[in-house]
């Protein structure tokens, strides 16, 4: 049940159109009996306590709400990173869903750091460097050896994880245009549709077990989502996006001939990308 601020309710709901008692405190929308009128439960910043509101006082709300957050320092500084990136005014949601993804970036950095794995690459790296390395630093050189070691065992589909979470990585550090390319190799390959064949015994090496198998699948939608979000961020049209998918393809092969070639692998993305 409820608790703390919740507990904390008006006394007697209600309808802030027709003043009717409501029979109970809402949950969240609800259309008033007697009026006809949709009535919604909000808190507000100011007196953190939960009010029936008004369809027009909601967004009065949710104006307060936007201040309230703008106002905290990972606001500020998210909001003048993005300005800087995105050379516009950021809207409140692209600034709270950056300080989110920063948020849950920082609770991985700290889970990171009891890591085995990643104490042992600082170490390394902080005598390779001389210096300590950073966060980023580590972590992708982590990804990079992954991705030998795919690469060696010819484990094309955990290949593409990783290059996947490079993407990621690349993207949690602004460096937009990095990531986009790693996600179009992402793209790439998942349209080549990547086995592991890593695991198959040498004696196995003619079984019917291929490492790349192109099927008619949809690509991933989470390499969809954020090849969308990158190009929209990135404000790159539609024959621009194609020549980088291209180029960055022909480029980073780090494998003999595909079944799919460059151009038949655009077709396809772009066919799912270019919806409306
Ligand atoms: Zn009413």
């Amino acid at each position: 049940m409820p608790f703390g601020l919740f507990e904390k309710k008006e006394p007697e709901p209600k309808c802030p159109y027709c003043n009717v008692v409501l029979p109970k405190f809402p949950g969240a929308k609800t259309k008033c009996k007697a009026c006809g009128k949709y009535y919604y439960a909000r808190r507000r910043p100011s007196t953190m306590k939960k009010s029936i509101v008004t369809e027009e006082e909601l967004s009065v709300v949710e104006k307060e709400w936007e201040t309230y957050f703008l106002a905290k320092p990972e606001y500020i500084s998210a909001k003048k990173e993005l300005e800087r990136l995105l050379n516009r005014e950021p809207s409140f949601y692209e600034i709270k869903s950056w300080v989110n993804e920063k948020i849950s970036l920082g609770k991985e950095q700290e889970a990171l750091k009891s890591d085995p794995n990643f104490i042992a690459m600082k170490k390394d790296l902080a005598v390779q460097f001389g210096r300590n390395p950073s966060i980023f630093e580590v972590r992708w050189e982590l990804l990079n050896k992954e991705l030998v070691k795919n690469r060696s065992n010819k484990d094309w589909g955990l290949y593409c994880c990783v290059k996947h979470k490079m993407g990621e990585l690349l993207k949690s550090e602004g460096q937009f245009e990095e990531s986009l390319a790693m996600f179009f190799q992402v793209a790439y390959l998942d349209t080549q549709g990547c086995n592991n064949v890593g695991g198959i015994p040498i004696e196995n090496v003619n079984s019917p077990f291929k490492e790349f198998e192109p099927n008619n699948y949809p690509l991933g939608v989470g390499v969809l989502f954020e090849i969308k979000d990158l190009l929209d961020l990135l404000k790159i049209p539609k024959e621009k996006a194609k020549t980088i998918f291209i180029k960055v393809n022909e480029e980073a092969k780090p494998y003999q001939e595909l079944p799919i070639p460059t151009d038949s692998a655009w077709r396809k993305l772009a066919k799912e990308i270019y919806v409306n």
